[in-house]
């Protein structure tokens, strides 16, 4: 299959380019990925993306954006790509279905996962109380204690943000020591709010339908109790999903894409990357889908150009 413009991943970003390729008439292919809708379809209500006065729920704005994009022509494959060859033009992709997929251009819109604990009651009470996006969801704990999980900026960044909205916020740290810048660290530090709990992990996220608590480990006497929260943050890292482009495109020291300050353009020509896959700092759907409408645009000039 020879696509014009190919587009990875199926988040604000990706959608966002998919929206301005197809109203160019490039008829932009949008491969899903793992996540169709990517991490917005894991929360529930959101009460940050600009025209919604009363809120909408993460799965639905993602749907109302795959609607939206498919009006001008935008194809869907559910497909994921496991492989990609940016060598040379037309770049070729493979998917994990051992199909090959041709593009003239590419956006790579294919986000970042966050870091989760990996037990079940987590995975249970996702959106419910556990959340990796205090921003997104910390207003909806007004009044009422919470825990952050972690020892780096995120965390001492989203537990002093959840501060203004909590009653209490602990932050669960594994080790004795905490990973965080010193600035970080003592604005969490000096917060009469917040309270720390050194050498401990969650071994159990407590509720029935909603978060009411957690079971906490101490890792130096295997002793456990359960503390009373009625939300769980997770601020354990991100993984950027750019494991098909290694070597190829240049990368951080955490694997997220580097693209040209102000700009969507990575070090090939032809390939454009929006949203959280090269985003360390803000991680918003907003700031997502106007990087994906960069992209979009970057593209369209670029293959006028025909360069
Ligand atoms: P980091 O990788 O810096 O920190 C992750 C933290 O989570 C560490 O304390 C780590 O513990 C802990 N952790 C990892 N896995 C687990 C687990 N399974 N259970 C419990 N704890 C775990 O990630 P961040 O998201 O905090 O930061 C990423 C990058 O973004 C950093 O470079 C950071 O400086 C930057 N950043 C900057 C901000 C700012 O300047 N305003 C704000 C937010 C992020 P351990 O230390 O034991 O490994």
């Amino acid at each position: 299959m020879s696509h014009r413009v190919v587009v990875l991943g199926s988040g604000p970003a990706g959608l966002t380019a998919a929206l301005y390729l197809s109203r160019a008439n490039l008829v932009p292919t949008v491969f899903e990925g793992i996540q169709p809708g990517g991490q917005l379809t894991i929360t529930t209500d959101v009460d940050n993306f600009p025209g919604f006065p009363e809120g909408i729920m993460g799965p639905e704005l993602m749907e109302r954006m795959k609607a939206q994009c498919a009006r001008f022509g935008t194809q869907y494959s559910y497909d994921e790509i496991v492989k990609a060859d940016l060598s040379k033009r037309p770049f070729i992709l493979t998917t994990s279905s051992e199909e090959t997929v041709e593009a003239d251009a590419l956006v790579i819109s294919t986000g970042a996962t966050a870091r989760w604990l990996g037990i079940e009651s987590e995975k249970r009470l996702m959106g419910h109380g556990v959340s990796a996006c205090a921003t997104c969801d910390g207003f909806f704990f007004q009044n009422v204690p919470v825990a952050v999980i972690g020892g780096g900026d995120s965390a001492m960044e989203e537990a002093t943000f959840l501060t203004k909205f909590a009653s209490k916020v602990i932050i669960i740290v594994r080790r004795d020591v905490l990973r965080a810048s010193k600035i970080m660290q003592d604005r969490a530090r000096n917060n009469p709010k917040i309270e720390f709990m050194w050498d401990s992990e969650v071994s159990e996220v407590l509720g029935d339908t909603n978060v009411s608590g957690i079971r906490v480990k101490n890792r130096n006497d295997g002793t456990e109790q359960v503390v009373d929260v009625s939300a769980l943050f997770l601020a354990i890292g991100h993984v950027p999903n750019t494991g098909p482009f290694k070597g190829q495109l240049d990368m951080d020291a955490d694997g997220y894409l580097v693209t040209t300050p102000g700009s969507t353009v990575t070090n090939i020509p032809g390939v454009f990357a929006s949203g959280d896959v090269q985003d360390t700092v803000y991680r918003q759907a907003v700031t997502a889908a106007g990087s994906g409408c960069m992209a979009a645009l970057e593209c369209e000039r670029w293959l006028e150009a025909g360069e």
